[in-house]
């Protein structure tokens, strides 16, 4: 089949949720991607911050293989081999005591919204608690987790959304103050803003946003799906700051394109859920619970997280150069592997354009572009990616 017949037959039959890139993908290798035509792509997404290992990596395809062929599911009403290392592996690595695994990111919101709100009711007994959630955030599609997203246009249309959800701006400690009352049961937000910009939290921010939960015992969830799994150059990106939240939420690279997320607890807040209160068929089966083994496993070996600790600043000093360089180029931010060039301009044409020359960014809104390559990529590829990059911003009128 040719390329276009691809296309046209999947057009055919789905919903039309995305605007698709006219390519059909068809093999990775490594940081490139490969068309059903033999086009190479040098790929600074890893399908959106996912494939943290490069694409094609042996000994991760092997270990999914050998597990496809001893069992790839049991109900949750069973053990399996690979759960305790998988649990171990979530627990050790967020700092916190508990963990419960998803299938996908927005799922894991989801778990963590009811755990909060459980753990609130075991609290006083009241079924009217609030969640205080970020402007400009992104959480998931799912229903509870589009109620905590920021963003009236993903919301609009599918409203009632979830009761008991207020917003507050991310970086002002006042407006969040505001916002705390006796109801308030959890404050929830990316430690690095990544749909809504490439904005990390500021220091006095998320050190403030921890005292007020601390003094008021609400629970701090902070979503790690997009900014954690080493990306930011540690494990998580909270670390960075010194401290703890009470619930994490991690899912993308977790099983690097296996479909996996999972929220961690405390023990004292992991314990407000008992059985009967959540569940999932699939989340968290064998087969998954491999893939996130051989993960962590790789992490360690090919030491992923002090290599994006050294590399990065390679990364942002490119970056800069082009910022100095062309003045429709407001900023430069973000933190490791997780960079947004903001634009006086829309970004969508720059993509397109670099897409023609096979280069695979991404958007975070409407004028930044977002860079989040996978964690395995060398200078070469930075050099690479920039001259590129370069060609098409000069183009630009
Ligand atoms: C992608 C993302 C989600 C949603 O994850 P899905 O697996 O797409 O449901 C939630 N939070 C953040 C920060 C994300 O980047």
């Amino acid at each position: 089949m040719t390329s276009q017949e691809y296309i046209d037959k999947a057009e055919a039959n789905l919903i039309h949720t995305y605007n698709r890139y006219q390519i059909v993908l068809d093999k990775g290798d490594g940081v490139y991607l490969y068309d059903v035509d033999g086009n190479k792509y040098l790929d600074f997404t890893s399908g959106i911050a996912v494939f943290a290992l490069g694409y094609n990596n042996k000994a991760f395809n092997d270990a999914l293989k050998e597990q496809i062929d001893k069992l790839i599911h049991t109900s949750n009403y069973f053990y399996s081999p690979v759960l305790g290392d998988a649990a171990e592996h979530v627990v050790k690595a967020t700092g916190m005591d508990r963990v419960f695994f998803t299938n996908s990111g927005t799922e894991a919101i989801e778990g963590a919204i009811k755990l909060a709100r459980k753990y609130a009711f075991l609290r006083d007994g009241n079924t009217d608690h609030e969640i205080i959630a970020m402007n400009h955030s992104f959480h998931g599609r799912s229903l509870g987790a589009l109620s905590v997203t920021g963003n009236a246009h993903y919301q609009e249309a599918f409203k009632p959304l979830i009761g008991g959800v207020v917003f507050a701006d991310f970086n002002d400690l006042q407006s969040v103050l505001d916002k705390v009352n006796d109801k308030t049961c959890a404050i929830i937000m990316e430690t690095v803003q990544g749909e809504g910009g490439i904005y990390p939290a500021t220091k006095e921010f998320i050190e403030g946003v921890r005292k007020i939960c601390d003094e008021k015992d609400i629970l701090l969830i902070s979503d790690e799906i997009q900014c954690g799994m080493g990306r930011t150059g540690s494990m998580f990106a909270y670390e960075q700051y010194g401290l703890k939240p009470d619930i994490v939420t991690v899912a993308k690279a977790l099983g690097c394109g296996v479909s996996v997320g999972a929220f961690a607890a405390k023990e004292n807040v992991a314990k407000a859920l008992v059985p009967g209160d959540h569940g999932t068929t699939y989340g968290g089966n064998p087969f998954v619970l491999a893939a996130v083994n051989k993960v962590f496993d790789l992490y360690d070996e090919l030491k992923i997280v002090d290599h994006v600790k050294e590399t990065a600043p390679y990364l942002e000093s490119k970056l800069n150069e082009l910022a100095d360089k062309y003045d429709f180029i407001i900023d430069r931010r973000g933190r490791g592997f997780m960079q947004g060039l903001e634009m006086s301009i829309p970004v969508g044409p720059i993509i397109k354009e670099a897409l023609e020359k096979k280069l695979i960014l991404i958007n975070a809104g409407t004028n930044i572009v977002r860079f989040v390559p996978p964690l395995v990529i060398e200078k070469q590829h930075i050099d690479e990616m920039v001259a590129i990059l370069d060609g098409v911003l000069a183009n630009v009128k």
